[in-house]
């Protein structure tokens, strides 16, 4: 992703997800949030001619490099449209039985057991993280996945993790139609997660 940004275009209509993600939470997640995030995010590197020579997956590896008065809104909106660039991808509209596909598959039977003990695993972090913020299946740098949970727009990626699926637990994700009950929306989210990207960024990563 390279300055200046923009908005990626969403492959569904607001209303695909439903039920399991409502039309108005899609239309102003997207439209509002995610645009905000790339406006700050293009103000902030305004200044900064060498940063919007920098890919941002670049930048958000090496946030200490980033000048000091831009680094919180860079941390901050630079994370934000990453993670939602990403996160529109590993949803679509459901089809079937949403299950892991080929190499995935294997890999989280390999890493957590099975399928149920790695949906556990990764509900548990998106249950538990407090506040706004995200739950993620990543892959380190040994090729193992793991599953572990974000603060507020903070990305894998400053952590030398390659996210491969992930969750927006911030309210504004799911409050207009699951309010405080952020589990029935957890659950509700993998009707619709899109196994295909997932498998096809793990596979990017594979040697
Ligand atoms: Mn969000």
């Amino acid at each position: 992703m390279n300055y200046k940004y923009t908005l990626p275009s969403l492959n569904y209509a607001y209303d695909a997800l439903e039920p399991y993600i409502d039309y108005m939470t899609m239309e102003i997640h997207y439209t509002k949030h995610h645009q905000g995030y790339i406006d700050n995010l293009n103000a902030a590197l305004e200044k900064y001619p060498e940063l919007q020579k920098k890919p941002l997956e670049e930048i958000l590896q090496s946030l200490d490099s980033v000048p000091a008065d831009i680094r919180e809104a860079v941390r901050n909106n630079g994370g934000g449209h990453f993670n939602h660039s990403m996160f529109w991808l590993m949803m679509h509209p459901k089809k079937g039985v949403a299950a892991p596909r080929d190499r995935v598959a294997a890999a989280i039977n390999k890493h957590f057991g099975d399928f149920k003990l790695f949906q556990e695993e990764f509900n548990n972090a998106a249950k538990r993280r407090f506040g706004s913020g995200w739950a993620w299946l990543c892959v380190d740098k040994a090729g193992k996945l793991v599953v572990n949970s974000t603060p507020n727009q903070d990305t894998p990626w400053s952590q030398g993790l390659h996210p491969i699926l992930g969750l927006d637990v911030w309210e504004h994700a799911y409050y207009l139609k699951y309010q405080n009950k952020r589990p029935d929306y957890i659950g509700a989210w993998w009707h619709v997660v899109n196994w295909d990207y997932v498998e096809e960024l793990y596979e990017g990563l594979l040697p």
